[in-house]
């Protein structure tokens, strides 16, 4: 293969390495720059940072924003907001440091050029709820690329990173990264003095609803591929609440976001039969969370629950009445524009199956589950918290600083926060930087140590699926079955089917229980093995390969998760059936895993919720 023998080993070193060119990688990017003004500033993308990660093809809102200059509202009511959501396990101490600096954020966006609506009347930023305000964002990403760029040393798009260097003169830090050029096959070697994961969140390690051909059609971006959680996940780092997968009530099959339709065109829905169905369910829900289902506004979760419920009961399916909002031509408008700057499909998907929304009513349906920390879900890695505000249990140094030294994170990659979106992971990703300067700058001319025999193994471990394809391939003629290889996608599929049965996907109707969760986790570990032998036809497929066994490793976490948790704490996001109430006498707390990539085992641990704000 001439490609591949004529592939580079190179260099890089730097002081900050940011792993992810999304929003919260920007965010850093930009941020190490301010505070560290000599440093040298690396960020690392698999694609290219102007169109990537989960807000590639535009937002309609910013749904993080407080609005504390016209006092709309404050840090303090964030936290309640999402602590509630969340059904009580946040972390209040990240979650503050957030909401208290993502206005600044904000305003930084609209100086970028980003255009944010403004109510006429009150000159004010157009609210879409409470917490959302309104944008033209079809070039959101582009505008917030460019300050990264600007302030990076050097950007290097098209690197898929696989790996996280250790630093071999001294135990648990961090060394930098390794990945290939997913174009030119050439390998990097990032040596980094401090690491900031902002690799973005996990879709397509459940099965998800659209399959065959239109199984890259899911609601989280499909590239979102577990790296936030894998990389740190074999570095040591210990991750928390990877049990708290989100579901997603959104319009049917093309994934068309709901907030602007109930929050904005004020519309609702209804079950098949026209009737009002959350209701119904009060009772029963009751009985499995307690007061909890008496909580405004009511926890997302327990929206799903009643959804999933009388679609269970026969009474499907929900639909979204839009007939009534869809005769004001205003509300019609901004009802398509929606789609069109961040789910186009749904418009597609719409004209397709003779949908007009002011004549129909639309079909809602629940999303296969996924992974993340940002969204209104907050799984992801254990980190320390500001040393102004977190209580001494999350403090061990540097903000946002996981338990691997010199490790930093933000965005999705970050556990225990959830609803900072777009501009609070980009906030997030400043609050990182900034501690990463300060963590580089007290190391004084300390340098990480990484040998060559470390990254050449890590080199002969990523580039293997290659080899394995190549001399594999010799053995048939044709098709795409072989004795010696198994494919990515074929991989893929079989993780899915596994995290679907077993791991409470959408054809168990998101159900599970600990002989599932066993089962899941012994053919989840065969799976392993088989991973083994991967083979990669090209350069695409290699990176196919990598992003599986990303995903492997955040299912197998999500599993261990699901399994230790012993009660239903989110009903509508998964179900223990052994344990199908929430339990706040033994569970009021946060779950924490480590793995050891040694031996393959994986400890978990109850870690305190502090409620810090009344
Ligand atoms: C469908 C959808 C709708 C949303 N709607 C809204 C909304 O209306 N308003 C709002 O404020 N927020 C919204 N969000 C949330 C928002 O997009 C996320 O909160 C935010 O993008 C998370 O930032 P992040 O940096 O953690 O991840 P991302 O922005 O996804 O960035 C991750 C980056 O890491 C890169 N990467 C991944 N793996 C690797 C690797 N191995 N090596 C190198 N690079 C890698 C990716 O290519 C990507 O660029 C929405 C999200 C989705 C999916």
């Amino acid at each position: 293969m001439a490609l591949f023998s004529r592939r580079k080993t190179i260099h890089v070193d730097s002081d900050v390495l940011v792993v992810g060119g999304g929003m919260a990688g920007c965010g850093a990017t930009y941020e190490a720059r301010y505070w560290g003004r000599d440093l040298k500033v690396v960020c690392v993308e698999k694609a290219n940072i102007e169109r990537s990660g989960a807000v590639a093809q535009g937002l309609y809102a910013i749904n993080c924003y407080m609005g504390m200059q016209w006092d709309e509202n404050q840090p303090e009511d964030h936290v309640r907001y999402a602590r509630n959501d969340l059904m009580g396990l946040v972390r209040e101490d990240l979650g503050y440091d957030i909401a208290r600096h993502v206005d600044a954020t904000v305003h930084k966006f609209e100086e970028w050029g980003l255009p944010i609506m403004r109510d006429p009347e009150t000159g004010r930023y157009q609210r879409e709820g409470k917490w959302q305000i309104m944008i033209h964002g079809e070039s959101y990403k582009p505008i917030v690329a460019e300050a990264a760029r600007k302030a990076a040393t050097e950007v290097y798009n098209r690197i898929m990173v696989t790996h996280l260097l250790m630093d071999e003169s001294k135990p648990n830090r961090v060394g930098g990264a390794v990945g290939f050029n997913v174009r030119t096959g050439d390998f990097y070697v990032f040596r980094a003095k401090a690491v900031i994961v902002c690799a973005g969140g996990a879709s397509h390690i459940y099965k998800p609803r659209a399959v065959g051909e239109g199984m890259g059609r899911t609601w989280y971006a499909p590239w979102s591929s577990a790296s936030a959680y894998a990389l740190p996940i074999l570095a040591g780092a210990k991750m928390t609440q990877m049990e708290n997968r989100i579901v997603l009530t959104r319009f049917k099959d093309g994934y068309g976001p709901v907030g602007a339709y109930f929050l904005h065109l004020k519309t609702y829905t209804e079950n098949a039969y026209g009737e009002e169905y959350e209701s119904k369910w009060y009772d029963q829900t009751k009985e499995l969370v307690g007061d909890y289902v008496d909580r405004h506004p009511v926890p997302t979760c327990l929206r799903n629950h009643a959804f999933l419920e009388e679609m269970k009961a026969g009474r499907g399916p929900i639909r979204m009445v839009t007939k009534e909002a869809f005769q004001d031509p205003h509300k019609e408008t901004v009802g398509w524009e929606n789609f069109l700057g961040m789910t186009i499909g749904q418009a597609v998907v719409w004209a397709s199956q003779n949908i007009d929304p002011k004549y129909i009513n639309p079909e809602l349906t629940t999303s296969e589950p996924y992974v993340m920390g940002s969204h209104a879900t907050c799984s992801g890695a254990w980190a320390s918290g500001p040393s102004d505000y977190a209580p001494d249990e999350y403090q061990w140094g540097y903000n946002r600083m996981m338990t691997v030294e010199g490790l930093f994170g933000a965005g999705d990659t970050i556990g225990g926060t959830a609803h900072k979106f777009s501009s609070g992971s980009f906030t997030e990703g400043r609050i990182a930087a900034k501690a990463a300067v300060n963590y580089v700058n007290d190391l004084r001319n300390e340098q990480p140590r990484v040998s060559e025999q470390q990254y050449e193994e890590l080199q002969q471990e990523i580039f293997k699926p290659l080899e394995t394809y190549r001399i594999g391939r010799n053995e048939i003629v044709a098709g795409t079955v072989s004795p010696s290889y198994l494919l990515p996608i074929n991989g893929l599929q079989r993780l899915e089917k596994i995290m679907d049965e077993y791991v409470g996907g959408i054809s168990a109707h998101y159900m599970t229980n600990e002989p599932l969760l066993t089962r899941g986790l012994e053919l989840l570990g065969m799976l392993k093995e088989d991973l083994a032998y991967l083979g990669a036809e090209d350069l695409h497929q290699l990176q196919r390969a990598w992003e599986l066994h990303h995903r492997l490793l955040a299912s197998e976490s999500v599993t261990h998760h699901t399994l230790f948790r012993t009660e239903t704490r989110w009903p509508g996001y998964y179900y223990r059936g052994d344990h199908p109430k929430l339990d706040d006498t033994d569970w009021h707390c946060f779950t924490v895993s480590r793995y050891d990539r040694q031996s393959g085992e994986w400890q978990l641990e109850k870690a305190p919720v502090y409620h810090i704000i009344d």
